[in-house]
């Protein structure tokens, strides 16, 4: 194809301290998975499908994802006022939504709103990063691009390629670019799982590739976000093969015309995988793929790991297991989609932190860097009348 606490052990260089450090990891630091970025293409383009076997591992769209006028973070909320959600007309997140708001979530606010301040230097080592991505996903399976008309199209590569990677994890192989979703704490969330295989002790292991410009380990708040997002993978996944995600959650949410018949293109890829008999409409795909998740017996994720890789050289640069706890990554969810439902306002950095607007595309327009980020909107909002 083509594309999401307490930590436990690390290993590979030690992280180097320092204002320094600290502003060359602003500028490393990029808000999107190189694996969804992959998957960041338009609906009615294309869609990647993987052939790992006979065929596909996966490729995704952002269907639903469009973007609607741009407006400031800071937007007054009144009684008639959209939720960023419906403002920004999204019907779904993506895992990196939510994880690049562990870093700053008015900066992902303004990447959504204001795309067009982000430096090009960062692109250009988030394409870098995904070109990396696709390089070892090649290794495993060849991708073919299928032509996508529909939003419906879109999704129903997404379900081809899930449904020809299920036999390859029973059969205890590799697969790679693997789309997770569902819904969490009532928001629709997607992501793509960069690998999963099994270790020679029978563990089903989430492995998450991340690229770095620099030949080092990122820093405790770059590694803060890495964790929460394969967290959030391993909490999609098992909720698939445990059979707690269903059709009518992805049409409902993501607004999908389950009767729409999907292109001629989709519907011959779908035959030649083999599943001739639901290539006809998206709804028939969707109670397939569904169905084959919930009767595999494929188990849960047992080991989430990070890997770190410089860009240039490919050298490994540390690898880190991840500790997952059900409880406090509901919590952290829960916290962050509040923000999209328009339960509260979105929080800038600390000022421990203030180090990640040195260079943060959206300084010059930042209210909350302005008035003194945290400490500034605390004492603003003591300030007598
Ligand atoms: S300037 Fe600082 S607070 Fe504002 S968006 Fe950028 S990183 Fe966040």
């Amino acid at each position: 194809m083509v594309e999401p606490s307490p930590s436990a052990r690390c290993w590979g260089r030690g992280a180097m301290a320092g204002a320094g450090r600290e502003r060359e990891e602003a500028a490393d630091y990029s808000d999107i998975s190189d694996s969804e970025f992959l998957d960041l293409e338009e609906p009615g383009d294309s869609e990647q499908l993987s052939s790992s076997q006979n065929l596909p591992g996966t490729s995704t769209g952002n269907p639903g994802q469009e973007t609607g006028p741009p407006g400031g973070p800071e937007r007054k909320r009144g009684a008639d006022v959209q939720t960023p959600l419906e403002r920004l007309r999204l019907r779904y997140l993506w895992v990196t939504d939510l994880t690049s708001q562990s870093w700053c979530e008015r900066q992902m606010v303004f990447s959504k709103e204001l795309p067009g301040l982000q430096a090009p230097e960062k692109a250009a080592v988030m394409d870098l990063g995904a070109s990396l991505h696709l390089a070892r996903e090649l290794e495993v399976h060849d991708i073919m691009t299928v032509p996508t008309a529909t939003a419906e199209d879109s999704w129903a590569i997404k379900l081809l390629n899930i449904l020809t990677m299920i036999p390859v994890l029973q059969s205890g192989g590799r697969i790679r670019e693997f789309p997770v979703f569902g819904e969490v704490e009532g928001v629709f969330l997607v992501g793509v799982i960069d690998e999963l295989h099994y270790t020679p002790k029978g563990e089903l292991e989430l492995t998450e590739l991340k690229t770095r410009s620099r030949p080092q380990l990122p820093l405790a708040a770059q590694k803060d976000k890495d964790r929460f997002q394969v967290r959030l993978y391993k909490y999609l996944f098992d909720a698939m093969v445990r059979g707690q995600v269903t059709p009518d959650s992805l049409i409902r949410h993501v607004q999908l015309r389950p009767e729409q018949p999907l292109s001629p293109q989709v519907q011959d890829v779908a035959r030649k995988s083999g599943f001739a008999a639901a290539a006809a409409t998206l709804g028939e795909l969707a109670e397939l793929a569904f169905l084959r998740l919930t009767l595999s017996d494929l188990p849960r994720i047992d080991r989430l790991q990070l890997e770190y890789s410089h860009q240039e050289s490919g050298a490994a640069l540390g690898a880190e297991l991840v500790a997952f706890e059900e409880r406090r990554v509901r919590a952290r969810a829960r916290d962050c989609v509040a923000y999209w439902k328009g339960q509260r306002e979105p929080r800038g950095v600390d000022v421990e932190e203030a180090w990640k607007c040195r260079t943060c595309d959206y300084a010059e327009v930042c209210d909350w860097r302005r008035r003194g980020g945290a400490v500034g909107q605390e004492h603003k909002a003591k300030k007598p009348k």
